[in-house]
């Protein structure tokens, strides 16, 4: 189910989508391993607690559809429930073809990414692989504007903690020339995710992303 509310109902990021997904799978993992009905209970609450306080203002309305969280107990209704939760995230801004090319000026003969295959409602950022220029180029939201991002990519493979995610995978080394001075750069390496789409769908936090992008353009 790809449907999508309008603005108005939309409530929840890409990142808040994968946290609550999360909570999920702590109630089910719960339910196939706890007999102890109070216990059970308790583990319910406490991930019912994390998505109220990430989500603080809440309308009754979406703590209604959230509540339901509560009652899932086996994989298929989590499945159900995750696929009609989708329809209340936001979606990454619109990128056309034009926007791209309009983000990286200075890159020659960009390699695009392949807009059409993209979920928009999945992404927290837009991440590819330029194989020709051996760069990895990140499209983000940053202060309210879109902002893009290329670095060199080192794509052999190499297990570590991603800088975006937060989580352990295949990342590369992201290098990245930032404004130093007025006229000095500096070359800043993080390892991040090599699969963007995995990385989208593992991200709990923006604030990480956010970070990420202070030491970028600070
Ligand atoms: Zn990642």
């Amino acid at each position: 189910m790809d449907k999508q509310k309008n603005n108005e109902q939309a409530f929840i990021r890409n990142d808040q989508y994968n946290f609550i997904a999360k909570q999920v799978s702590h109630i089910i993992n719960a339910h196939a391993t706890v007999n102890h009905a109070d216990t059970l209970d308790g583990v319910k609450l406490h991930a019912f607690s994390k998505v109220e306080e990430m989500l603080p203002e809440m309308t009754e309305a979406q703590e209604t559809l959230l509540n339901r969280l509560l009652e899932i107990e086996e994989e298929m209704e989590a499945q159900a429930f995750l696929s009609e939760l989708k329809q209340y995230v936001i979606p990454f801004r619109k990128v056309s073809k034009k926007t791209v090319e309009k983000l990286f000026p200075k890159a020659k003969k960009l390699q695009m990414p392949d807009l059409d295959a993209l979920d928009f409602q999945r992404l927290s950022y837009i991440g590819w692989f330029d194989t020709r220029a051996h760069k990895q180029h990140l499209i983000v939201e940053y202060q309210g504007k879109l902002k893009g991002i290329s670095g060199v990519f080192d794509n052999s493979s190499t297990q570590g903690i991603c800088s975006l995610c937060n989580s352990l995978g295949d990342v590369g080394l992201f290098v990245t020339r930032v404004k130093s001075g007025k006229e000095t750069y500096v070359n800043r390496g993080n390892y991040i995710c090599k699969d963007s789409q995995s990385c989208n769908e593992q991200l709990l936090d923006l604030g990480k992303v956010e970070t990420f992008l202070n030491h970028l353009f600070q």
